[in-house]
């Protein structure tokens, strides 16, 4: 054993905590903590799945070109420069073993998504943590990081777990101000939140060195299937094809995703029933005495007055079935992430929260 070695880095990882989803002896849980859709896929799109079953001694497509058409025709991408991969991860794992190794740096903020450092760990590059500003990226701070060995700078917009975000001319001058030789990642996990929002289409197609990496694990509801894709330029493309498994996506994932993607419908009616949720229960908890930032997301992040506070509040919720996750992981020790559920569960988490606050007071939400 002792001459069997991990490659560096590798052993600096720390193992990725997902959210919570059962509490010993209970059941009726309400899962908050992993940003999901409460809809989850439509019907169309979970028989799309079911009949991709009966083709499961096939291999399934390589080139997934079904997929990337129904991408292009939905959000004006060409197809050509659309990777899929098995969910978002896996294509921004891809870019740090395609563009960082070792003695090389990759940037990402202090807030910034769990999985950044261990893509950069994985493949032997540095992890470098750059200090965002009320919760928020900070491009000026960002710059002043890069180095000639910065390689890969990954910034999710909106960002989880603060859902604030930057706009476009913030972004394009990152983009621009990063070392020659450096890509921008701009992770749009949450992008089809934001009504009009391109995720940065429009900077990727005029820029060598953006790419925009997308899921369907939030809005379309699929975070078990395993399917997400990036659109960049086409030399970047050629990199990553590379290095892609030829049968990274199963064929259901595939059926599903294509028939999800193409159903406008019901995405825009998980868009617009999220945003109302989730500035109801904004405001209802602000009332409380509780902020958070604008969020742009499908999820708030509550700040409490103390980390003990948010702790017990955390320790509440759960005592009663419902997971939020408690982000003090992620530097903000008095804060809870909340993910907005459907209109039921939203009034449960801000019912139980106004107990938790005012234990004395009959709360009405
Ligand atoms: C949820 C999430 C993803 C999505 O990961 P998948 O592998 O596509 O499920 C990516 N980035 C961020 C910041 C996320 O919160």
């Amino acid at each position: 054993m002792s001459k069997i070695k991990a490659q560096p880095g590798i052993m600096d990882i720390t193992l990725y905590q997902g959210g919570k989803s059962h509490v010993d002896g209970m059941d009726n849980v309400l899962k908050l903590s992993s940003n999901e859709n409460p809809f989850g896929p439509s019907d169309a799109t979970k028989d799309a799945m079911v009949r991709a079953s009966h083709e499961l001694h096939r291999y399934p497509s390589t080139d997934h070109a079904t997929l990337r058409e129904a991408i292009g025709d939905v959000w004006g991408l060409d197809p050509e420069r659309i990777i899929c991969g098995n969910g978002s991860g896996e294509v921004l794992m891809m870019i740090a073993q395609a563009f960082a190794g070792k003695g090389d740096e990759v940037l990402f903020t202090e807030h910034g998504f769990a999985m950044y450092p261990i893509y950069a760990n994985a493949n032997g590059a540095k992890p470098v943590v750059v200090a965002e500003k009320n919760r928020t990226v900070d491009v000026d701070a960002l710059l002043a990081a890069c180095t000639k060995k910065t390689k890969v700078c990954y910034i999710a917009n909106p960002a989880n777990p603060t859902g604030t975000m930057i706009d476009d001319a913030e972004l394009a001058r990152l983009a621009d101000g990063l070392p020659k030789g450096a890509v921008l990642v701009l992770d749009g996990a949450y992008a089809e939140f934001v009504e009009g929002y391109d995720g940065g289409k429009a900077l990727v197609e005029s820029r060598d060195n953006v790419i925009m990496t997308r899921t369907f694990s939030k809005i379309y509801g699929l975070g078990g299937l395993r399917i997400g894709y990036g659109y960049a330029p086409q030399p970047i493309i050629d990199v990553l094809l590379r290095i892609r498994g030829p049968f990274n996506l199963s064929a259901p994932a595939l059926a599903a995703a294509e028939t999800a993607m193409r159903d406008t419908a019901h995405t825009e009616k998980c868009r617009t029933e999220n945003a109302k949720q989730r500035d109801w229960m904004a405001a209802a908890l602000a009332d409380m005495g509780l902020p958070s930032d604008l969020s742009s997301a499908n999820f708030i992040l509550v700040r409490f007055e103390s980390e003990d506070a948010a702790k017990a509040c955390n320790d509440h919720l759960t005592a009663q079935g419902i997971l939020v996750r408690y982000v003090g992981g992620y530097g903000i020790p008095e804060g809870l992430r909340i993910t907005v559920g459907d209109e039921a569960s939203c009034r449960r988490v801000v019912h139980a929260i106004g107990k938790f606050m005012n234990p004395d007071k009959d709360v009405d939400a």
